[in-house]
């Protein structure tokens, strides 16, 4: 007697150019693997000129989802048929989910990033101070913004680019949020709860440290980075040798994954899976 074999998996998958140094691959199909799930989820370099097409393509083969990155979180959006409440705000996206047959925009950044951070703190009603103003420094403030935190200080190199997240957070949100220019070495105001690095500083190969003044790190202070590679990086290291509470950038990369996979799958999987598969190949 024959039985039935599904061969059958479900699709979903990560979009960008470039691609091949994004982990998550590795770390969504070793939550796959552990829950025994019909799924596969495919890295795949798409150039801009060749996104549209993609997205038809992924509509076509009835794919549950994809992950997109640079440079596809923006121009993205007019191949989609909605978004999200925090994707509408940051105008991007970085997890396309189907709901209904429809392709629905979300950011997941921002959510992976608070997730984390509300394993070491409550934000609310905290003060926030976030170096950097480009893509993830949007998420995650427009994030903090509506968990409802008490102030955002921006705090970043390029005055035009800091001056556009303030519009965006004044005008989508109604935190209190204001710009500092960033020469030198910054000197942390000592009122501060949170501190997070949302810039490249610290990236390999380059791992150097974030200009602050040392002693402005305090121990009451929850600091944060969001480079994976090194996760232990050298801001890390000198905030903990000040006594701070520290986050690495593991944390919100796991949690993005794992909210991308109950958007697609509904299935909670196993976040402390797919840390040591990140554990495994950073450290
Ligand atoms: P963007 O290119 O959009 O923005 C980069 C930001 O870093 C800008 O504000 C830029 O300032 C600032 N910056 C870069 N180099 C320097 C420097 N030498 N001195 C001062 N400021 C600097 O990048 P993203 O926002 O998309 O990503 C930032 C980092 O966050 C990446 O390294 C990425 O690895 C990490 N990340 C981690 C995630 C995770 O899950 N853990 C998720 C997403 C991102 P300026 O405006 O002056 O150029």
């Amino acid at each position: 007697m024959s039985k039935m074999i599904n061969f059958k998996k479900e699709l979903v998958g990560c979009f960008g150019d470039p691609i091949w140094e994004n982990p998550t691959e590795a770390m969504i199909e070793a939550a796959f693997a552990h829950h025994n799930m019909d799924y596969r989820y495919v890295t795949t370099l798409v150039p801009a000129e060749g996104l549209h097409a993609a997205v038809e393509g992924v509509k076509a083969m009835g794919f549950k989802g994809f992950n997109c990155t640079m440079p596809h979180k923006v121009s993205i959006i007019p191949y989609l048929d909605g978004l999200g409440e925090s994707a509408a705000i940051m105008e991007a996206v970085n997890c396309v989910v189907e709901r209904d047959g429809k392709y629905i925009g979300e950011n997941t950044d921002g959510k992976g990033f608070l997730e984390s951070l509300q394993t070491v703190i409550n934000p609310q009603q905290k003060k926030v101070v976030i170096f950097g103003a480009g893509g993830a420094a949007r998420a995650v403030s427009v994030e903090l913004a509506l968990a409802d935190v008490g102030a955002l200080t921006i705090v970043n190199r390029s005055h035009d680019r800091g001056q556009g997240l303030i519009d965006l957070l004044q005008k989508k949100t109604s935190v209190q949020a204001k710009l500092n220019a960033w020469q030198g070495e910054f000197a942390i105001p000592n009122d501060t709860d949170i501190v997070i690095n949302c810039t490249n500083i610290g990236l390999s190969p380059e791992v150097v440290r974030v200009p602050v003044v040392k002693a402005s790190l305090r121990t009451n202070m929850v600091v944060c980075d969001l480079i994976v590679n090194p996760p232990y990086t050298p801001f890390l290291q000198e905030a903990e040798a000040q006594g701070c509470i520290i986050l690495d950038g593991i944390g919100m990369l796991v949690n993005q994954g794992r909210i991308g996979i109950k958007y697609w799958s509904g299935i909670d999987v196993d976040a402390a899976v797919m840390r040591r598969r990140m554990e495994e190949i950073y450290q």
